[in-house]
């Protein structure tokens, strides 16, 4: 005989700004969302003790843990059931989904919402964790702010590295831009803008090895000169990883399109991904814009895909 299966309307997966919207527009639209929070990253890339200046509404800005308890008690608020777990399958083939969670029970749905989110790559050195948000950051839009007319670096030779660094010029007294080769990866014309910027300073074939500071801040690198093997110390008050990041996509492969950097593909200008009744928004399909308000802004196209796509 048969056997009666649960399927809900939607499901989301991911606690970061993009998951909680989307569930925020479920909830409203009377779907009875379910939303499993990840348990590594309970509230997405936010949390980790930064102070956010650039989500509008606070007009003094928020603790990124205030700001993501506050999305989240919205959501409970609304009816959102809130799952402390982890997908640890996902089949996305069929009408109904079905997304295995970390005790091996399993959710069947109509539609799923993917808000999985994106990792900031570590460099790996030592006191790096220890001064994450004490001077070392991985965002210069979202932390820059922070070091107006101070002397700061960045590390990487990528695009994102040479245009952190562009970014920061204009509001630093000086920026040393660290990179463990002698050449960039970024395109001619950002090496060209870099090179003229006098406010920049390259160090090239240098690798940080420690993040140095006073216990509550940073306040200098050391670094680690390929060429000679010595060692410098500079003095600065912030530093900027800029060595890429790592969308949470691995459990996704063969499963949906994703691109060769692992980013779920999306249809130009929607959520949907390539399988029908699977949407996606936030750092886990964004490589461009990375922001808590963009992450916001795709949860909710998200959701109101899930919610055409359930209406059809
Ligand atoms: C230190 C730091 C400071 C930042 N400061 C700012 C700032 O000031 N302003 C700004 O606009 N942006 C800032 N950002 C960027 C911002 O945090 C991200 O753009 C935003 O969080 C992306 O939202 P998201 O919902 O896409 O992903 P995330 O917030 O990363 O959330 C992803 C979620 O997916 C969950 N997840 C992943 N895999 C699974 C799984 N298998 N099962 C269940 N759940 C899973 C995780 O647990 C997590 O809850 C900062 C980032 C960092 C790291």
């Amino acid at each position: 005989m048969a056997q009666n299966i649960n399927v809900e309307n939607a499901i989301v997966v991911g606690s970061g700004p993009a998951g909680w919207t989307a569930s925020i527009y479920l909830a409203l639209a009377g779907l009875n969302p379910t939303l499993v929070t990840g348990t590594e990253h309970f509230g997405g890339a936010l949390v980790y003790g930064t102070h956010v200046q650039n989500f509008p509404g606070f007009e003094d800005g928020i603790a990124g843990i205030d700001l993501m308890d506050k999305m989240k008690q919205q959501s409970k608020n609304l009816g959102t059931n809130i799952l402390l777990d982890d997908v640890t399958n996902f089949d996305l083939a069929g009408d109904i989904k079905s997304l295995t969670l970390s005790d091996s029970s399993v959710l069947n749905a109509k539609t799923v919402i993917l808000a999985l989110g994106a990792e900031y790559r570590k460099l790996g050195a030592k006191g790096e964790t220890q001064y994450s948000g004490k001077g070392v950051s991985y965002c210069a839009t979202c932390d820059g702010f922070f070091f107006k007319a101070k002397t700061v670096a960045v590390i990487g030779g990528g695009d994102t590295a040479l245009h952190e660094a562009l970014y920061l010029s204009e509001m630093c007294e000086k920026v040393y831009l660290i990179h463990r080769r002698d050449k960039f990866r970024a395109s001619d014309a950002m090496q060209k803008t870099v090179l003229n910027n006098k406010k920049i300073e390259l160090i090239l074939n240098a690798e940080v090895v420690e993040f140095k500071g006073n216990g509550d801040v940073l306040n200098a690198l050391s670094l680690k000169h390929k060429n000679t093997d010595g060692l410098t110390e500079i003095a600065t008050s912030g530093a900027f990883i800029a060595i890429g990041h790592t969308p949470n996509t691995a459990l996704l492969t063969g499963k949906l399109v994703l691109d060769s950097e692992g980013y779920i593909k999306l249809e130009s200008d929607t959520s949907l991904t390539s399988a029908k009744g699977v949407f996606a928004g936030g750092n886990a399909a964004d490589k461009r814009y990375r922001q808590a308000i963009t992450a916001a802004g795709a949860g909710a196209k998200a959701a109101l895909d899930a919610i055409a796509h359930l209406q059809k």
